[in-house]
C-alpha cells in the first residue's frame, strides 16, 4: 500500500498514476493513516505551507521543533522505508535547506535551494535520460515538467545521481536517489502516459 501525504498540493495526480499501475493507495493525513503503508509519496505544493501543517500548534520559523505526531511518523518512517519525494516533498525529505521556514526531515544527504530557477512563469519542461536502471528497456526521454523547482546544490556521500538536466546552462541533478528514498526536482505525476519513475519507486 502507497501512503500519500495530503496535506496540500499535487497529491491527486500521484494517486492516479498509481491505481492506474494497480496499486493500492491511502491518502496520509495523520499518523494513523500511515499504518500499514509500506511506502509514501511526499508530493509537490509548498515546502512552507507543509512545514507550518506538520508542526506542533504555535510553532514559529526560527524556533526549535519538535513537529506533530504526524511529523514525528515520517521522519521515522524514512529512516527505513521506501519515500519518493518531489520538488517540495524532496525539499521535506533534504539534509539541508537554507530556509528557515521550513523544517525538513533530514533524511536524504543534499542541500536544497527552493525557487532556483524562478517564479511561476519561470517554469519548463525538459526531456532528461533517465538512467538504465529507472529507464528499463526504453531510452526514451523523460518530459519532466519543472515548477518553481528546487535545485540540488550538493550531494552527500552515498547519493546516486539517476537524471541530470542541463536545460540551464548547468549540468545538475534532478533525481536523485539514497537507500530507499528518491529525490526529485519535477512533477512525474503530471507526465502519467510514461510511468516509468512510479514503476521503479514501487521496485525499490
Ligand atoms: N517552490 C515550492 C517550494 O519551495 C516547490 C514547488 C513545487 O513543489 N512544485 O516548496
Amino acid at each position: 500500500m502507497v501512503g500519500i501525504l495530503a496535506l496540500q498540493g499535487g497529491f491527486a495526480r500521484h494517486a492516479a498514476v498509481f491505481s492506474s499501475l494497480g496499486e493500492p493507495v491511502r491518502e496520509v493525513r495523520t499518523d494513523t493513516d500511515l499504518e500499514g503503508c509500506d511506502r509514501l509519496v511526499l508530493p509537490g505544493g509548498e515546502s512552507t505551507v507543509l512545514t507550518r501543517l506538520l508542526m506542533e500548534s504555535g510553532w514559529e520559523p526560527g524556533a526549535p521543533a519538535q513537529g506533530s505526531t504526524l511529523y514525528r511518523a515520517i521522519a521515522d518512517f524514512a529512516r527505513t522505508e521506501a519515500v519518493m519525494g518531489t520538488c517540495a516533498g524532496l525539499i521535506m525529505l533534504s539534509q539541508t535547506c537554507s530556509d528557515d521556514r521550513v523544517v525538513p526531515f533530514s533524511v536524504l544527504p543534499v542541500t536544497i535551494r527552493r525557487n532556483a530557477y524562478g517564479r511561476q512563469t519561470e517554469s519548463f519542461v525538459e526531456p532528461i535520460h533517465l538512467a538504465p536502471k529507472i529507464a528499463g528497456g526504453d531510452q526514451s526521454l523523460f518530459p519532466a515538467t519543472f515548477i518553481r523547482a528546487p535545485r540540488i546544490e550538493k550531494t552527500g556521500l552515498g547519493v546516486a545521481i539517476l537524471a541530470e538536466a542541463d536545460g540551464h546552462g548547468l549540468r545538475e541533478p534532478v533525481l536523485v536517489a539514497y537507500k530507499r528514498l528518491l529525490g526529485l526536482t519535477f512533477h512525474p505525476e503530471l507526465n502519467p502516459e510514461d510511468t516509468r519513475i512510479h514503476r521503479f519507486f514501487l521496485d525499490l
